[in-house]
């Protein structure tokens, strides 16, 4: 051991797991028989007996990177990944389960294969949808702060100085994108249900996928949203990632939401920069974040979709398997959908850019408003399907 916590002052002794040392490690290994998500899929008791005794170097452990994935079997909604990073080195120090699981969550990808980035909207072809069926466009990605520990294991001084960090970079933004910080602590119960009434603010975290991950310790402290003028630019502060920085506007402008995006990321980070912080990313994985699903571009770019039409026809999963699509509720991970009106948002993050993925799905939408107006016409959507 010996590695210090980020210089933020936790104890270098780490004895998490000294009591696990009087047992073998398979008397130890989870019971997974229920399970369904990518974790229990890779650990064997093999990897587990090997993993058990290591450390990162600010000190977290196997049990705690997939104590999520063995307290959540599944989802009803998506397939789970069942295990977190507790910091940057937890991809490496644990590469025998975070690899097959990188693998398997994103189709194929191997420990040797490269991540690119592109965030050039004017390689973005169309990606103006017909408002009549596009209620509302959304991208937003993560970041995460170079040492300092991630949410599920960072202790409160760490969290405190991402806040910081963060808010005060976002406080030299200039023009349409300056704004303000607004700390949950100093909200009133009211204001923070009208901002996530208004799909502004992350959910309290009741989700047990969050707080068996240990990333509701604390509550609220450290935590709170950024946002412009015109609420269309929002940074979450130590929600599941450091942050979430998200472009949203009503109506099907995504290639708009897309663009804005991206020019609030970029002085973004090079406010950070110049105040010598660095954002945690490698050729490899792309942008380092909590969760192992979100690595890449960890961007999630959707839309939500009036289509009660395709969505109740028997092909709809596969139309959106083949567009490289993924369905949620309209009021997030943990919902069912309403109306007929479902988010629908790039499946991939790994291994293609920013561009690459918004591009499937302004693709992929294109279609599926083509085959609900072909629909409501009561003609074939036969020779629509994808191959
Ligand atoms: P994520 O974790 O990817 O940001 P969640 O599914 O947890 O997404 O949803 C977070 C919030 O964002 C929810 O309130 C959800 O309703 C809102 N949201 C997601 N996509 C859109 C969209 N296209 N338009 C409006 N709100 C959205
Ligand atoms: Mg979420």
């Amino acid at each position: 051991m010996g590695a210090v916590c980020s210089g933020i002052g936790r104890s270098t002794d780490v004895m998490a797991n000294v009591n696990q040392k009087t047992f073998d490690a398979k008397e130890d290994f989870p019971d997974l028989s229920k399970h369904n998500n990518h974790m229990a899929k890779a650990l064997t008791p093999e990897i587990y007996a090997n993993l058990r005794d290591k450390y990162t170097p600010n000190g977290y452990t196997i049990d705690q990177a997939i104590q999520t994935g063995v307290d959540n079997p599944g989802h009803p909604f998506i397939m789970t990944v069942g295990a977190v990073a507790g910091d940057e080195e937890t991809y490496e120090t644990f590469a025998d389960l975070f690899d097959p699981i990188i693998e398997d969550r994103h189709q194929g990808f191997k420990k040797t294969d490269t991540h690119k980035t592109c965030l050039d909207p004017s390689q973005l072809k169309g990606g103006e949808f017909d408002s009549k069926y596009v209620l509302s466009s959304r991208v937003r990605t993560g970041r995460s702060i170079r040492g300092l520990c991630l949410p599920p294991f960072c202790c409160r001084a760490e969290r405190r100085a991402v806040e910081k960090i963060v808010s005060e970079a976002l406080g030299s933004l200039e023009g349409d994108l300056k704004g303000q910080y607004y700390p949950l602590s100093g909200m009133t119960d009211e204001q923070q249900d009208q901002l996530i009434a208004d799909h502004f603010l992350f959910d309290k975290p009741v989700s047990p996928l969050l707080t068996c991950a240990g990333m509701a310790r604390d509550w609220p402290d450290g935590r709170g949203i950024w946002h412009n003028e015109a609420k269309n630019f929002l940074v979450w502060i130590n929600e599941e990632d450091h942050i979430r920085v998200i472009s949203m506007e009503l109506g099907g402008n995504i290639r708009n939401v897309f663009e804005r995006w991206c020019r609030g990321l970029n002085e973004f980070e090079s406010q950070l920069k110049s105040k010598g912080h660095e954002i945690m990313w490698n050729e490899h994985l792309g942008y380092v974040l909590t969760c192992p699903s979100n690595l890449g571009t960890g961007m999630r770019a959707g839309v939500h979709v009036k289509i009660p039409l395709i969505s109740a026809d028997e092909r709809f999963d596969t139309v959106l398997a083949k567009m490289r699509l993924q369905k949620r509720g309209a009021g997030g991970v943990d919902t069912a959908s309403e109306g007929g009106i479902f988010d629908i948002s790039n499946l991939d993050r790994l291994g293609s850019s920013e561009v690459e993925q918004l591009q499937c799905v302004v693709d992929g939408v294109n279609l599926l408003v083509e085959m609900e107006k072909r629909l409501e016409k009561k003609e074939s959507i036969d020779d629509l399907m994808p191959k």
